[in-house]
């Protein structure tokens, strides 16, 4: 997405868990600790990735998607489909995602990334485009508010 900014990248942290699994140095429980809402986030609301979970390597990774933000109300802290960030980003002057990757075999977890979004960074000429789309894509939308998806608590 073209209006993401103050992005995060956590691929460093993940590499030294891994490398500290690896040496043994941590157990595989404690990162492959998904929490049961963690994972029926990345059962309902989870976008899947190619990438192979460097736990088990059993399965692909999904990413949630976490949303935060005093204008999400009591939204804030959902898990939402990536597709549902570019209309929200047009709705709102700005909000925090975070990105969880999760493995649905062994529960591995780990933040993969965060950054900003909404209206507050685009142009007057994005705004006409954003607008357009969003309200191509809110017509026959339907609203799900995903109360089982709370939960994640950004401990890592
Ligand atoms: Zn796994």
């Amino acid at each position: 997405m073209r209006t993401q900014r103050q992005v995060v990248d956590y691929s460093l942290q993940k590499r030294a868990v891994l490398r500290d699994v690896h040496n043994g140095k941590i157990g595989t429980l404690e990162v492959c600790d998904a929490s049961p809402y963690l994972k029926s986030a990345a059962r309902f609301h989870g976008e899947p990735t190619e990438e192979r979970c460097p736990i088990c390597r059993r399965d692909n990774l999904t990413l949630v998607h976490y949303i935060y933000g005093d204008e999400l109300k009591q939204s804030a802290g959902q898990a939402r489909k990536l597709a549902e960030l570019p209309v929200l980003a047009m709705t709102l002057r700005e909000f925090q995602v975070f990105v969880v990757e999760v493995c649905q075999s062994c529960a591995w977890n780990h933040l993969a990334e965060q950054y900003l979004l909404g209206r507050d960074a685009l142009t007057a000429d994005e705004l006409d485009r954003v607008e357009a789309v969003a309200a191509s894509s809110t017509a026959g939308r339907h609203r799900d508010i995903g109360s089982s998806s709370h939960g994640w608590d950004a401990r890592r």
